[in-house]
């Protein structure tokens, strides 16, 4: 059995597991994937420090500095159940979808989330090829060129401010007949000069030339008519979901479904801990999820010591 069990090997789990082995304690790291989201990342360029790397290098050195230490590292494996310990201080246990199940005093859920896709043809093609999901992340690139943001959302609306004041011109495009985001969001983005924003248009396809994207095509829903807007870039804000399907039922999650978390990174559940993308802290940036997982091993080692063993 493990003292700290690390679900997750994204930037948030990797950090936990190297705080949890630091301590000298029981640790292990379970994941599907070891690097997570930062594996579909072309250009990282916000992690203080280091001022440009690529998404497949970052998550090769989040393993390399994982293998440092003595942690027992589980890769490819998908965890179907979380079942809290009975009694306080007694074992938890993470049930592997291959039927194996593995027991530990603490858990850390570092399970990171997904961009929801607008599932149009295009999107898969030109993903990190002027297809993004993240206006923090790839803003930038698109400095002095077009862009739409599909999604009238609060996130979809915040993202067109901050973008209209990086790049020449966002076009929003919205499927309702309205936009959904707060009334002082819409009005700002309307007051913005290099804002075009269109309500009831389904985005039918992003289109390129083979290399990167060159248009988006929509539908009016209310003309039927086909239109094409001709730009760079295409930012996709249509919803973050957290992996936490597994934990309905078993720790407290928001309406979003991210499981609710204190600036402890305690969960509802008294040994189980959540950092990163998966929960509620705001803002989902690897150097943020790389904090949240130090934090939270290093609560899962204060509640150690204090608990007595089973
Ligand atoms: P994740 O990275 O999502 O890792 C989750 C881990 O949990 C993975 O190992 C996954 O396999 C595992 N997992 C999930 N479910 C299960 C399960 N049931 N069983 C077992 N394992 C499971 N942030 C920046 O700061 N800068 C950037 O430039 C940047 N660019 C980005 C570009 C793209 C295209 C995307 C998608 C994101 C980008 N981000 C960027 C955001 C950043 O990647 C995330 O904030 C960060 O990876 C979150 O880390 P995490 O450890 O919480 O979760």
């Amino acid at each position: 059995p493990f003292d700290v069990l690390v679900v997750g090997a994204g930037p948030a789990g990797a950090a936990a597991a190297i705080y949890a082995a630091r301590k000298g304690i029981r640790t292990g790291i379970v994941a599907e994937r070891f690097g997570g989201q930062t594996l579909d990342t072309l250009g990282i360029e916000n992690f203080i420090s280091v001022p440009e790397t690529e998404g497949p290098k970052f998550a090769a050195a989040l393993e390399a500095h994982v293998r440092v230490y003595d942690v027992d590292i589980m890769a490819n494996q998908k965890v179907d159940q979380l079942v809290p310990a009975a009694q306080p201080g007694g074992y938890a246990t993470v049930k592997l979808s291959n039927g194996a199940e593995l027991k530990s005093r603490t858990v850390i859920v570092a399970t990171g989330a997904r961009w929801r896709n607008v599932n149009v043809p295009g999107e898969q093609a030109y993903k990190t090829k002027g297809v993004a999901y993240c206006p923090h992340c790839d803003g930038p690139l698109f400095k002095g060129k077009r862009v739409a943001v599909i999604g009238g959302g609060n996130s979809g609306v915040e993202a067109a401010i901050d973008l209209a004041g990086v790049v020449a011109h966002v076009t929003l495009v919205e499927f309702a007949d309205q936009l959904k985001a707060d009334a002082v969001l819409v009005n700002k983005l309307k007051s913005l000069p290099n804002v075009e924003i269109h309500v009831s248009a389904q985005t039918t396809e992003i289109t390129g030339d083979g290399q990167k994207v060159n248009g988006l095509k929509y539908k009016d829903r209310v003309s039927g008519e086909e239109h094409t807007v001709a730009l760079e870039g295409v930012f996709v804000q249509i919803g973050l979901v957290p992996n936490s399907e597994f934990l309905k039922g078993t720790l407290e999650l928001s309406k979003f479904g991210e499981i609710v978390v204190d600036a402890k990174c305690h969960t509802s559940v008294p040994g189980v801990y959540g950092a990163g993308d998966v929960t509620t802290v705001p803002y989902k940036q690897i150097i943020i999820a790389t904090g949240e997982g130090a934090k939270a091993a290093l609560s899962a080692f204060d509640h150690l010591i204090r608990t007595p063993a089973p």
